[in-house]
């Protein structure tokens, strides 16, 4: 290892693997590639037992092929026609391959997981499989999710990972077009470490934070969010500015919350669990009888908002199961209506439809192959950061695929010198950053992207706000991004925050503006009608020398052998 490395950076590692993000993909990632001999390192910006989507916790594993569905039909559900309008035409949009190969050994890895300590079963020790009305089969597992990350943390732990909590990767070093390493911030202390490894797989979950959160005033600048609040994208933005592509950027996505608490929608239970439920609007009448998101756009552009769960007609057995998957998901939310009253036996629970809250998962992301491999060598990425990832099994299916396929390629890889100048541009633009006197919060900084997203990028897109949207992100950054203070190491990592949330702003209009179309969940005022140019295709986006490249491509055709009989 360089002598001069030593001199920039307070610590140099070295290692096989190196997992940045320690979310429900990340843990897996990390587990197996070291039960597979890897020598691993887990880079975690919050704290592994209680981090990432599944943070607080959550209640239902949906898509698992089972006697009732193969995962060919699952594959089949998620690539096509949606039943809702706002996620109709989808076709083309999706490597199709990925979701096959995520989906395809799903109950074997369900049972590795359980080898390692992790729970999917309910209290009498079976599964506790639910219907979905929307795929019409028993596709979907309840369970305690409340215990998964901490379940997962201890996985990881014990199978000799070293784990770096409170540490976040800053960006990818890169030698001669492949990726062979990271530097990362302390955000505890501060300090600064550099890191070679042979394989560098990114897993920071979804993209939100350059839309307001759900509650916004007065917590605009703050962090209520239905996802990961940790969130910005950093896996999206360091693979962006390491050249590898992303996938569908211009997408972004709405959902309807209960009102309460901003962050949560029970997953299993808003389908029924078998038995009707439904949704009404402010005059009582029925508009939907499972809830969905999005719904509350149609609702409101009517005049007929509120909009309400209406659960007080269903049974006692399943008034309970509702308590016990809130308790799963997010028991804050329990308390807090308990706290003012509510009774949701009783009451109706008002639900809020929120805008743009996150770039789509699924539809945007991280160009991948089969494996994960990123188009970049040297760089792979799992869960929700993926395009065609996410979702518990989704996230956990792709870091077991990406660990079997990169431990088999370790012993050819060599590790490369690493580039002290990239170094060295990361440590002093952080120094600049610690040292700015009578600097701007990078709060403000990061609200005011929010704030050009929501005004000039949000939903009805048009030529002119998303030009008027570009102008003043690029004066925001001009004026303002070398003035971020980052006096404290956890100011710092919000600068770096800044970074991102900067670039994927950038990367969100550019390529909403290159499509002149409107399908799925993406709407351009000024060409409302779907485009025929843009049947099959995709934005792809990526950096070349410092500059934002969108280019309309497609994503290769399903692989036959996915379609063979017994595949
Ligand atoms: C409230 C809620 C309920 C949900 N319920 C369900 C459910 O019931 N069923 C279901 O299938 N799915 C559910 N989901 C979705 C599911 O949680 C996600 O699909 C899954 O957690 C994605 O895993 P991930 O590893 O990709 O990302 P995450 O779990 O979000 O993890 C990302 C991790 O990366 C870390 N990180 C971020 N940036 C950096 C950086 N620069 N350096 C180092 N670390 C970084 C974060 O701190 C975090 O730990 C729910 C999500 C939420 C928020």
């Amino acid at each position: 290892m360089s002598v001069h490395l030593e001199k920039i950076a307070d610590r140099v590692l070295e290692t096989d693997v190196l997992v940045i993000g320690g979310g429900l993909s990340g843990c897996v990632a990390a587990t197996k590639a070291a039960k597979l001999g890897a020598e691993v390192i887990v880079l975690e910006k919050a704290w592994l037992e209680r981090s990432g989507g599944a943070a607080a916790g959550m209640d239902h594993c949906a898509t698992v092929p089972n006697e009732n569905i193969s995962y060919k039909d699952i594959v089949k559900g998620m690539t096509g026609d949606g039943q809702y309008p706002p996620i109709k035409n989808k076709k083309g949009l999706f490597n199709s391959n990925v979701y096959f190969s995520t989906w395809k050994d799903t109950r074997k890895h369900i049972e590795e997981m359980e080898s390692w300590g992790v729970d999917l079963t309910w209290d009498d020790g079976e599964y506790y499989w639910i219907p979905s009305p929307r795929t019409g089969g028993r596709t979907t597992i309840r369970f305690h999710g409340q215990f998964l990350k901490p379940q997962l943390a201890a996985a990881v732990r014990k199978s000799g990972c070293t784990v770096l909590d409170r540490t976040m990767g800053v960006d990818l070093l890169t030698k001669n077009g492949r990726v062979v390493g990271a530097v990362a911030l302390n955000t505890r202390n501060g300090d600064f470490t550099v890191i070679r490894a042979k394989a560098v797989v990114v897993s920071t979950g979804m993209v939100q934070r350059i839309f307001n959160p759900e509650d916004s005033a007065p917590w605009t600048n703050k962090f209520i969010y239905h996802w990961n609040p940790t969130g910005a994208g950093d896996a999206h933005a360091m693979a962006y500015r390491a050249g590898a592509k992303l996938a569908n950027m211009e997408f972004s996505s709405w959902f309807s919350r209960l009102i309460d608490d901003k962050t949560i929608m029970f997953g299993s239970l808003t389908d029924g669990d078998g038995e009707p439920t439904r949704i009404v609007n402010a005059r009582g009448e029925v508009v939907s009888e499972t809830a969905f998101m999005s719904l509350e756009t149609y609702v409101e552009q009517e005049g007929l908002t509120p909009m309400y769960f209406d659960v007080p007609h269903t049974s006692e057995s399943h008034q309970r199961k509702r308590e016990i998957s809130a308790a799963d998901e997010r028991m804050a939310t329990l308390k807090y209506i308990q706290e003012r009253g509510f009774d949701p036996r009783k009451h109706r629970w008002e639900l809020h439809g929120t805008k743009s809250l996150a770039l789509t998962k699924n539809m945007a992301g991280i160009v991948t192959d089969e494996t994960f491999k990123t188009t970049v060598d040297g760089l792979y990425a799992v869960g929700d950061a993926v395009q065609a990832g996410g979702t518990v099994l989704g996230s956990c299916n792709s870091g077991i695929i990406f660990a079997e396929s990169v431990v088999k390629q370790l012993p050819r890889i060599k590790h490369s010198e690493i580039d002290e100048a990239q170094v060295k541009l990361w440590k002093d633009r952080l120094d600049m950053h610690r040292h700015v006197e009578d600097g701007a919060e990078p709060l403000e900084f990061e609200s005011k992207i929010r704030a050009i997203s929501e005004r000039y990028a949000v939903l009805y897109r048009s030529e002119g706000k998303l030009k008027e949207a570009l102008s003043r992100l690029g004066d925001l950054r001009r004026d303002w991004m070398h003035r971020l203070a980052g006096d404290t190491p956890h100011k710092l990592m919000r600068v770096v925050d800044c970074y991102n949330l900067a670039h994927l702003a950038e990367v969100h209009y550019r390529s909403a503006l290159n499509r002149e179309d409107t399908r799925a969940s993406f709407w351009r005022k000024d060409f409302p009608e779907m485009n025929p140019e843009w049947d099959n295709k995709v934005n792809f986006a990526y950096m070349k020398d410092g500059k934002c490249v969108i280019e309309k491509g497609s994503f290769p055709e399903v692989d036959p052998r996915w379609l063979e009989e017994g595949a």
